[in-house]
């Protein structure tokens, strides 16, 4: 790719930064990773992503594109030791009730099953080795930099180590991947130019974790369980294995109905949702660390696309654009999606760069929002709006979930939009609605009573 500029500046080496950082590094002749935390060498976790103490499921649309970028990533995750699901028979998937039809056959993308820090420090040391590529680490941006005029940002301000002295780091471009809590949106307002609008969803969520040993085939075949919430259950867990012989489990609750931290409690709540196998499977587990909890109040997402007036020389990124219920495993695929459309947008310059960018990086975030609001509002202790088309849509996609739960091929179309590999309108073609209809009516079969009869209980049925 032609170079469109000297130096680029990414605020934040999480998984979202550094994605950002691999696709500008084709496009400008520098770029400076600024990160407030120490980064470790080797897969530890740390304190700016405390979300990677718990279960992190890199779906099979992410890993496609982080292998596209970082080639040969996806083997080394392998061969240092991450489990691969490559059969749908090796995974257990019940979303809002439904037991997906997952049995013998063939995944059409594997998922890769490596824990957060070791799939960040594996990207990490491929962006390290980037030649025109530096990451500095305990460095905090404290603001951006503009010239009077105010209408484009030409650096940051930072600070270096603990010694408190600001700095200013100039930069043709400044893309912020600082997170959920990045203060972009505060730096604009002091820059004179409006915050995006935002759109929330409060669902209370809360996550507790623990990392265990399980016997040797006790589950067996299994590498990946996932039991979702459900209308009559705010509560779920996912179970999977990891490199070093460790399984992961996320115990999830909605709406105070939350998982405890303490042994006793969170058994008793694994109770509560696994089924017979899982359960003794837990129970039987030597446990390898603490329980640690995680609160998710509300998904969030900030329309930068909607702005009229935006600086040059600015862009955002990640999830300090939108952050969806961890749940849903959905963030670090939407950043890898985001860098494609970043990777997209600079093949034409660096004109009118932020509109063009916003408004591609949109449509992966259209359907992270969708997917997540739709499944959210599915639960009735979910405060939000549910106008008529929502609740026609929820409807048809309970009966898509009933019908996975007899037709695997309903249920891998499901897997497929889920995992972003597919928009969510896969799901209405006509051949898909026929399949969900002709499962409803092999489920109910046509009572056999005679016309007239019908017509006196409730009028003729369509
Ligand atoms: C509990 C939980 C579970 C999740 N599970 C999944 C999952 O299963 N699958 C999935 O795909 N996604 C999951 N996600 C989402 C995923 O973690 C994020 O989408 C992903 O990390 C990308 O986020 P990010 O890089 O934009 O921001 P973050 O990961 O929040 O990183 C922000 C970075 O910016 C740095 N920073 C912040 N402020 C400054 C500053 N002023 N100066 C310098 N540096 C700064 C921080 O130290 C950090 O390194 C989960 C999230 C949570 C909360």
């Amino acid at each position: 790719m032609r170079k469109i500029g000297d130096h680029a500046v990414v605020l934040g080496a999480s998984l979202a930064g550094l994605l950002a950082a691999r696709v500008l590094a084709d496009a400008y002749e520098r770029v400076t990773v600024v990160e407030r935390d120490p980064l470790p060498d080797a897969a530890e976790h740390r304190r700016g992503v405390p979300q990677g103490r718990h279960a992190h499921v890199l779906l099979a649309r992410g890993a496609q594109i982080l292998d596209e970028l970082f080639p040969g990533l996806l083997d080394d995750l392998v061969a240092g030791g991450a489990p691969v699901v490559r059969e749908l028979a090796e995974m257990r998937f019940s979303p809002g009730g439904h037991p997906l039809c997952l049995k013998g056959h063939p995944a059409q993308a594997a998922t890769y099953q490596a824990s957060r820090p070791y799939l960040e420090g594996q990207v990490r040391t491929r962006v390290r080795a980037l030649p025109n590529l530096e990451i500095v680490d305990r460095c905090e941006v404290v603001g951006l930099v503009t010239p009077v005029a105010r209408d484009r940002v030409t650096g940051v301000r930072i600070v270096r180590g603990a010694d408190g002295v600001e700095e200013i780091l100039g930069a043709d471009l400044v893309l912020d991947a600082t997170g959920r809590g990045g203060r972009a949106t505060a730096w604009l307002a002091m820059i004179g130019y409006d915050q995006p609008p935002e759109e929330q969803l409060t669902i209370q969520l809360k996550y507790a974790t623990r990392h265990l040993r399980l016997r040797p085939d006790a589950l067996p075949g299994q590498k990946f369980v996932a039991i979702g919430a459900e209308p009559g259950r705010p509560t779920g867990l996912v179970l999977f294995a990891e490199e070093r012989d460790r399984w992961v489990l996320t115990l999830i609750g909605y709406h105070g109905h939350h998982p405890p931290a303490d042994p006793e409690g969170f058994l008793a709540f694994v109770q509560t949702v696994a089924p017979p196998d899982v359960l003794a499977a837990i129970r039987d587990a030597e446990p390898l660390d603490d329980i640690v909890a995680y609160r998710f109040p509300v998904n969030l997402r900030r329309r930068y696309e909607r702005l009229r007036r935006f600086p040059a020389g600015l862009l955002v990124f990640g999830d300090a654009i939108c952050s969806t219920n961890p749940a849903y495993a959905l963030g670090m695929s939407v950043a890898a999606l985001q860098a494609l459309a970043l990777r997209d947008s600079l093949v034409s310059g660096d004109r009118d760069l932020a509109r063009r960018y916003f408004r591609a990086a949109a449509k992966p975030v259209n359907l992270a929002w969708q997917l997540t609001v739709g499944s959210d509002l599915a639960l009735p202790q979910v405060q939000g709006p549910r106008p008529p088309a929502f609740r026609v849509i929820n409807a048809y996609i309970s009966r898509v979930l009933t019908a996975a739960e007899r037709d695997p091929t309903v249920a891998e179309q499901f897997l497929r939009i889920n995992a972003l590999q597919e928009p969510l309108g896969r799901l209405f073609r006509p051949s898909m609605a026929l399949r969900v209809l002709l499962d409803r009516r092999r489920r109910h079969p046509e009572p056999a009573i005679d016309t007239t009869t019908r017509m006196a209980v409730g009028g003729p049925r369509t």
